[in-house]
């Protein structure tokens, strides 16, 4: 895959310049305005933007909590352009209303649960929708985190173009948690949490990787060597797309 690094240059990006972007909020739920002047009703009928989101490459960034989908979301949004869709950002930024919704949220996130189902369905597919005539494919990372959710995706949107998994164990990630527990200002960093957080994904993250095994979708990358060599091999696995 070519890069497409914000100079309008990239060879396989005909949307012209933009810059890599990380999408952390989202416009209020029922309306979503863009430039062209289209207007969507998120939830609604098909429109052209539900189709133009259709043809975007979209990669699935899956892994535990340290495994260090961060860090490698960075460089890759750097190298190729993509719009990354950090799923947990997304939803910290629904927390942080002061609404009853955020307030429910919030405590789900705190205990190191797993969002419902049509929140994290919402959220997910109205920050893609503001992005799908401007990105230059999406990198998402944190989703899914269960197979109703893949399930969910591929009805609404389709399936995604590859699902890279960040293979670590317990022990790393506890390492690289506790070093970023001194740094981190995330609210839903306390120990309960993330001890609940990796219990999840341990339960979880079979299913998801045979369900998209079955489509052939898988790559796994075993992340427990240094960021540059884990962003080498994710490299080699995205060039190879197409
Ligand atoms: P980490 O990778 O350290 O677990 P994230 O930022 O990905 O951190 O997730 C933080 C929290 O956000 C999760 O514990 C969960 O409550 C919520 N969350 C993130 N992604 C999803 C998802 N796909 N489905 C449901 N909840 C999610």
């Amino acid at each position: 895959m070519g890069n497409c690094n914000g100079n309008g240059q990239g060879d396989r990006c005909p949307h012209g310049a933009h810059s890599p972007v990380t999408v952390r909020s989202r416009l209020p739920p029922q309306v979503i305005c863009f430039q062209s002047g289209d207007i969507v009703a998120s939830g609604g009928a098909l429109t052209s933007v539900d189709e133009k989101l259709k043809t975007q490459k979209i990669i699935f960034l899956i892994g535990g909590p340290g495994a260090g989908k961060d860090i490698q979301c960075e460089r890759l949004v750097a190298k190729y352009g993509f719009t990354h869709m950090c799923m947990g950002d997304l939803l910290r930024v629904e927390a942080s209303f002061p609404t009853s919704r955020g307030r429910q949220i919030r405590d789900i996130m705190q205990r190191g649960d797993i969002v419902p189902l049509d929140i994290v369905m919402t959220v997910l597919k109205d920050a893609l929708l503001t992005k799908a005539e401007s990105a230059c494919g999406f990198l998402v990372d944190g989703f899914p985190r269960e197979v109703s959710q893949a399930q969910e995706f591929e009805r609404m949107i389709g399936h995604p173009s590859l699902v890279v998994v960040f293979e670590c164990s317990a022990e790393t990630m506890v390492k690289r948690l506790v070093i970023r527990g001194q740094t981190s200002h995330r609210f839903d960093d306390n120990e309960d949490a993330i001890k609940r957080r990796m219990e999840s994904y341990f339960k979880t993250d079979e299913p998801i990787i045979e369900f998209y095994n079955r489509k052939k979708l898988i790559r796994k990358i075993l992340a427990e060597e240094s960021p540059e060599d884990v962003f080498l091999k994710t490299c080699a696995v995205i060039d190879s797309l197409e």
